[in-house]
């Protein structure tokens, strides 16, 4: 079949790293994709179409003209202005869900309202779409630490911690009434602040099945030891050690089981990735911080390599409704992917410098292109982006993954590279205590 997936981030050069070997691909298209998905497969073109709202007409008219059969949306903002239902109107399949299980992810609102409908653990909250109501919530309780959530997508930035209340109360003026993040802070979420350790699940779901591949741990913030500003994401290793068997099966039965059936009840099934992100407290209670609806970037570079059936095989049979007919055949080993980004990211950060990647790189070792691109009428590949590649290794055990992808770091080479240099420290801690 021939397969479109939207997108041009890590995540979508490694989805189409997973899917060009299956023997049901013809070709891939990428819409926009990056220097990654560009010339390094025979069977795989990028096409120059965007993917906000206005592009969606030219992207099914690609669709119709190459007899498209797949489409495979990477990001959360084309899903939240409906491409799904775009595409499907136009008789053809999408791994992704609807505009209104997008708001899963598109209103945090919406999400919280949805959880506490059906009984699934997460953070006690309240929600505001009134400033005063908001403020005087915020005094009446001044003894509580409070996390305040701008309730539409502000591309990671619209979460605020605020230490105390004036910083709470702050926080609040900020995302309403000055509102810094648009028509995102018109409701605000204001939740009690969890203690614990983060875990990543991404699911596999047709609306019905809900298969979770390894669970994983990223690293948001730009610094070592988690310091500094947050990023879209530095680092994350997959199985976290973390989910022990039994913290799993409490997270399917009192998570996720409940949170696929209560989307299909509600009237807006869950078709695609879900990602779950989720708060484990110190005594091991598993609750629900986040949910997006599409794969996790860089998780989605760690994961996939783990996967050993035919990732298209999969996402097909997702996309059909019948993902109960096919088997999900995870390899025993860990993965872990270090993000390089442009130096000075997340602020500011030159683009257009050239990239090596010395070859061969070692067994079980990949490189996925994010922020790079391939000048016109050359074949030098440079930045054009704040993280630029990454490095993923899969080996037997958690140090040799790591030890691995740091190997794949020192392949590439740019001005001013920057990468952590601590990915999967918590898991060593861990082990160490
Ligand atoms: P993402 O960039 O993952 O899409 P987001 O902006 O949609 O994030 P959340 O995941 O809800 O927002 O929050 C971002 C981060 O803020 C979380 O990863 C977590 O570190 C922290 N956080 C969110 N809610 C809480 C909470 N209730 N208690 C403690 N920390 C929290």
């Amino acid at each position: 079949i021939n397969v479109l997936v939207v997108g041009n981030g890590g995540r979508e050069h490694a989805l189409v790293h997973s899917l060009y070997t299956s023997p049901l691909v013809n070709h891939i298209y990428v819409a926009p994709g990056n220097g990654g998905t560009q010339n390094s497969y025979s069977n795989v073109s990028n096409v120059p179409i965007g993917y906000s709202p206005k592009d969606f007409p030219a992207l099914v008219a690609f669709a119709k003209e190459k007899d498209i059969q797949l489409v495979i949306p990477g990001p959360e903002q084309p899903l939240v202005d409906g491409i799904s239902t775009f595409f499907k109107k136009n008789g053809i399949s999408v791994f992704g869900p609807s505009a209104k299980a997008s708001l899963m992810e598109g209103s945090k609102t919406f999400s919280k309202d949805f959880m506490a409908r059906h009984s699934i653990p997460t953070a006690d909250f309240q929600n505001f779409n009134n400033y005063e109501l908001a403020k005087n919530y915020l005094l009446k309780n001044s003894e509580k630490n409070f996390v305040i959530k701008a309730s539409g997508i502000a591309a990671g930035k619209g979460v605020l911690i605020p230490t105390n209340t004036q910083e709470a109360l702050d926080a609040v003026k900020q995302i309403m009434v000055d509102k810094e993040f648009g028509h995102a802070g018109d409701e605000v979420v204001i939740e009690e602040f969890l203690q614990g350790d983060e875990l990543s699940i991404l699911c596999l779901c047709d609306g019905y099945t809900i298969i979770d591949l390894p669970p994983a741990q990223d690293h948001k913030r730009i610094g070592d030891g988690d310091q500094g500003l947050n990023t879209g994401g530095m680092g994350a290793y997959a199985p976290a050690p973390l989910a022990t068997p039994a913290l799993l099966a409490k997270i399917r039965s009192t998570i996720l089981k409940p949170t696929i059936d209560g989307m299909r009840k509600d009237g807006y099934p869950m078709i695609g990735c879900l990602f779950v992100g989720i708060m484990v407290s110190p005594s091991g209670e598993p609750k629900v911080l986040e949910y997006n609806v599409r794969f996790g970037d860089p998780e989605t570079q760690t994961i996939l390599p783990l996967i050993k059936s035919d990732l298209l095989e999969i996402l097909y049979a997702a996309a059909e409704g019948r993902l109960d007919s096919v088997e999900v055949n995870i390899e025993k080993a860990f993965s872990t992917t270090v993000v390089m980004a442009a130096g000075g990211y997340p602020e500011s950060y030159t683009k257009n410098d050239e990239i090596t990647i010395s070859k061969p790189l070692p067994e079980n070792t990949f490189i996925f292109h994010a922020g790079t691109s391939i000048l016109p009428n050359s074949t030098k590949l440079v930045t054009s982006g704040g993280r630029v590649i990454a490095s993923t290794a899969i080996a037997s055990t958690l140090e040799d993954s790591v030890k691995m992808a740091y190997v794949g770091v020192d392949h590439v080479s740019f001005k001013n590279k920057y990468n952590r240099t601590d990915i999967a420290y918590r898991a060593f801690k861990q082990q160490q205590s």
